[in-house]
This record gives C-alpha cells, sequence and structure tokens, in this order.
C-alpha cells in the first residue's frame, strides 16, 4: 500500500474545510473521508484507491439514531449498519432496511461498516478491481472490459456503452423504497438529497457515481414516518446463502385494503447500475386486486428497459420471479 497521512476530524466543518481541497469527490480523490473503512481500505490495498490523506470521521458524534419532530427517523452517518439493523424502531417501522441489512456481508463487516459509508460503496466489478485490467470507471478513457468479458454480475439496467458496472449496495435499495434523503454539509452549506438523486448512471462519466462535490460530508439520512399498515419485505437471492452480493433482489413495501392494492413502492437491487425504484411497476400494482396476475404484471414493467450483457440474460427472469414473490410475500395472509 502506498503512503498517506491520517488526520482526525474535529468537527465537522473542519472535515469539510479539509476535503473540500481535493480535486474531486469521486473515483481518485487525494483526500477520503475514512468511516468503517470496509470499502475504502480494501480498495487501498488492492491500490485501487490512492488517497494522500485520510480524514477520520469517526469521532463527529453522528453515531446516533434519532426520532424526527415528524414522526420519522434521523439516523447519523456512522452508525454502524447492525445497530441500524437491530434498533427497535427500525425493526419494527422500517423492517425493510433491517431485512436489507442483515443480508448483506457478514456480522463482522456489519459491526465496522456505516450508514453513508455503505451509500458510497464501490461496484465489485472485476475488472474495477484489477489495476492491470482497462476500466473507464477506474481510469477514464481505458475501455471497459467487462461489455465483452466476464459479466455474469453485472447490471441490466441503466447501463452504458461505457460501463455496466452494478451498484452492489442492499442498503439503498431498501432506502429507496423507503423514500430517504441523504443530508451534506459542504463548502456552501448543508442540503438534502432525496435518494433516488444522489446516485448517478454510468453514461459517458461513470468515474462520477453520485452527486458529491469535494467537501461534501454525508452527516445523516432521513426517514419519513412510517406508512401505517404496509408490509415490508427484502428478498435476496444469491449464488450462496450469505456472505454474498446480490445476483437480483427486491425490496418491497406495500399497503392493501379490501384485497386491492392501494400503495406500493418497489425497488431492485443487483441489476441496476444504481439502487433501481421502478415507477412502473409502482404504477401497475396501485388500484389492482391482489392477484399473481397483477404481481407478474408489475415484474414484467419493473424489466421492460432490460438489456442484458452475453452472460447475464438470466438475470431478467430471475428479477421478475424475485419481484413477485416478494409481492407475494409481502401481502400473503
Ligand atoms: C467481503 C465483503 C462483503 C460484502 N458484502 C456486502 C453485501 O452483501 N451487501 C452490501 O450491501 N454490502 C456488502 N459489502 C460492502 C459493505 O457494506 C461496505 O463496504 C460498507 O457498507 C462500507 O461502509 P464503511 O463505513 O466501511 O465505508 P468506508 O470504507 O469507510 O468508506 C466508503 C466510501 O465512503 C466515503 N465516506 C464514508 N463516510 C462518508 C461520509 N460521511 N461522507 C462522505 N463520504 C463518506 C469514504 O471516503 C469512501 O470513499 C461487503 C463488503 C465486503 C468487504
Ligand atoms: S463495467 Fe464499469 S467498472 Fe466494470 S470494467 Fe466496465 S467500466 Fe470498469
Amino acid at each position: 500500500m502506498h503512503t498517506f497521512e491520517f488526520v482526525r476530524a474535529e468537527s465537522p466543518a473542519q472535515a469539510v474545510g479539509v476535503a473540500a481541497t481535493a480535486k474531486t469527490a469521486q473515483q481518485g480523490a487525494d483526500i477520503r473521508f475514512l468511516a468503517g473503512g470496509t470499502t475504502l481500505i480494501d480498495l487501498m490495498k488492492l491500490n485501487v484507491e490512492r488517497p494522500t490523506r485520510l480524514v477520520d470521521i469517526n469521532g463527529l458524534g453522528l453515531d446516533t439514531i434519532e426520532p424526527t419532530p415528524d414522526g420519522g427517523l434521523k439516523i447519523g452517518a456512522t452508525v454502524r449498519n447492525s445497530d441500524l439493523a437491530h434498533h427497535p424502531s427500525v425493526r419494527e417501522h422500517y423492517s425493510v432496511l433491517s431485512q436489507a441489512l442483515l443480508s448483506g456481508a457478514s456480522m463482522q463487516l456489519r459491526n465496522m461498516a456505516t450508514t453513508a459509508g455503505n451509500l458510497l460503496q464501490r461496484t465489485r466489478c472485476a475488472y474495477f478491481r484489477d489495476t492491470a485490467m482497462p476500466c473507464n470507471k477506474r481510469e477514464p478513457g481505458t475501455g471497459c472490459s467487462a461489455i465483452d468479458g466476464s459479466n455474469r454480475m453485472l447490471a441490466i439496467l441503466g447501463t452504458s456503452g461505457h460501463c455496466i458496472a452494478t451498484n452492489p449496495s442492499d442498503m439503498s435499495v431498501a432506502l429507496a423504497t423507503l423514500e430517504a434523503t441523504i443530508h451534506v454539509e459542504g463548502r456552501s452549506g448543508s442540503r438534502a438529497v432525496p435518494i433516488g438523486e444522489f446516485h448517478l448512471l454510468p453514461g459517458d462519466t461513470p468515474e462520477r457515481e453520485t452527486v458529491l462535490e469535494p467537501g461534501d460530508l454525508i452527516t445523516h439520512v432521513t426517514l419519513p414516518p412510517p406508512v401505517p399498515g404496509s408490509r415490508q419485505v427484502y428478498l435476496k437471492l444469491r449464488d450462496r446463502a450469505s456472505y454474498e452480493f446480490a445476483l437480483v433482489s427486491a425490496a418491497v413495501v406495500v399497503s392493501t385494503a379490501g384485497g386491492s392494492v392501494t400503495r406500493a413502492r418497489v425497488a431492485l437491487g443487483g441489476v441496476g447500475t444504481k439502487p433501481w425504484r421502478s415507477p412502473e411497476a409502482e404504477a401497475v400494482l396501485v388500484d389492482e386486486r391482489v392477484s399473481d396476475a397483477t404481481f407478474r404484471r408489475a415484474a414484467e414493467a419493473a424489466l421492460r428497459d432490460a438489456r442484458p450483457q452475453s452472460e447475464n440474460a438470466f438475470k431478467i427472469e430471475l428479477a421478475r420471479r424475485c419481484l413477485t414473490h416478494a409481492l407475494t410475500m409481502a401481502t400473503a395472509g
């Protein structure tokens, strides 16, 4: 590993000030915030990330979970994934989030991984992690090794001719259905970004993954008040039962009355270049009878724009079945 300077942040403002001198907040940034380190240190060991300065944000007191005045929840940026998954309010009112977190990584990793770090985890595309291979995301303009290479795990929605990498986060898929807001402290003050606008599609700049600018520190995430009577499911399908990223996953938050769907929030994981909310599936579901046929139509709508690569066409039908099954589970009995 290369050498770097280690700085302990004393306040959010000081952390922002230090990081604001970085050339970019994205891939290749020379100054990085350090939270749990489970993505960043991993990639530094592989020489994929080579920051010259690490700003440790673990002492900033951003590790609390509190109710908000409107009945929602405020989750600090450095709250550990385990603490969030087991928090009584999350288990009771936002169970899709708890289920998604507990389906990810291992207990040891979840004990270190943080809310903000999880939102910003990098793709698991093997070529991104191998500095001997061309990769537009790691080194813009070098090409994409995955398009004609090994792409079984990669995306079928939101891809471009420059990058087909999947966003690997389970937590972010659940946050999409909960309509979370990301709160950022930056050079020109604080701002709130809806989760649907936080991650970017690769387009012709796959090295740019989020709307963050140099110095931007995620301070917390808020969830709106829970929807009374909604049922929530996170269903993750993968090559082995634990310690594995999703081949496909589905998060659903559904309300029903009199045998019909009254409200639906649907998102998919493992298939998109960003956490993939599906307004198309939601539109099919609302005001329709709870039935296999309705759920199947919603799943067809969610995958209508899918563009498979050479090795991952199977994900289309797998994702349809995953979403259909998640909706069945959420509305059963
Ligand atoms: C073996 C393995 C298996 C895994 N399996 C899964 C899985 O199945 N599902 C899943 O979803 N995830 C999985 N993960 C990923 C894991 O969830 C992430 O590594 C973790 O959530 C990252 O959080 P962190 O706090 O460790 O981030 P860090 O590594 O500390 O940081 C990640 C990035 O976020 C930036 N950052 C951190 N905090 C802030 C902040 N407050 N503001 C601005 N920038 C910030 C850092 O600068 C860095 O660029 C796995 C990881 C490993 C190593
Ligand atoms: S899919 Fe994206 S991350 Fe993977 S090799 Fe291509 S450009 Fe790199």
